[in-house]
């Protein structure tokens, strides 16, 4: 999908190569963190999610990989994007008991027929051999796209944009997005599903903005 040399895989080894790896960053909220250490926001104020998880750097050719994965119906980027996600699942530790997409508002999921989020956890869930849970939560609020706003008005703007059936959830689970911004969408989610905070909660996505 990068050139036009053959390949088995959406893209090929050496195009591969110009994905840019993302590392360093803080293991909690994946933002740039000199030697990968918590970085001082986590610190002063810890978020909902206590890791994340987030292979790609959201920079030519992933955002482009990423658009046609999101808007052009290249849902067979879901696989070759979850092996990425594996791959740097290997150094953590113990995996999650459940995987939950963020869920797309139903007017967005009928319009672009399907959700990128639960093809990529189908994805993960089939990899990892983990259940996939798509009915607990909705997304209530048509928001605006994220990536239209400023970093403050993201956080205002997801407020009470999910709703969750209140199903009895295990204690580990992984909240998986396509692209991690500001964090705020996989945060209010979180704070949905886990609202005693007693649950270990964890970020997966592509890319980080
Ligand atoms: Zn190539
Ligand atoms: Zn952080």
């Amino acid at each position: 999908m990068l050139c036009s040399a053959e390949a088995e895989s959406a893209w090929c080894c050496s195009c591969e190569k110009d994905l840019l790896i993302k590392d360093n960053g803080c293991p909690v909220c994946a933002n740039v963190s000199p030697g990968g250490l918590i970085c001082g926001h986590c610190l002063k104020a810890p978020p909902q999610v206590s890791s994340t998880i987030v292979p790609l750097h959201y920079q030519y050719p992933t955002d482009h990989l990423i658009r046609l994965f999101k808007y052009k119906n290249c849902i067979g980027l879901a696989r070759p994007f979850a092996r990425l996600i594996v791959d740097q699942l290997l150094r953590s530790n113990k995996l999650p008991d459940l995987i939950i997409p963020v869920p797309l508002h139903k007017s967005r999921q009928r319009q672009r027929g399907y959700n990128q989020s639960l093809e990529l956890a189908k994805q993960l869930g089939k990899h990892l051999n983990i259940k996939t849970d798509y009915r607990s939560c909705k997304r209530i609020k048509n928001t605006a796209p994220q990536s239209s706003l400023s970093f403050k008005e993201r956080s205002k703007n997801i407020i009470g944009a999910f709703s969750f059936n209140g199903a009895t959830l295990p204690d580990h689970i992984a909240i998986i997005d396509d692209v991690i911004t500001s964090g705020a969408t996989i945060n209010e989610l979180a704070k949905m599903i886990n609202p005693t905070g007693d649950k270990k909660i964890e970020a997966w996505a592509v890319a980080k903005a």
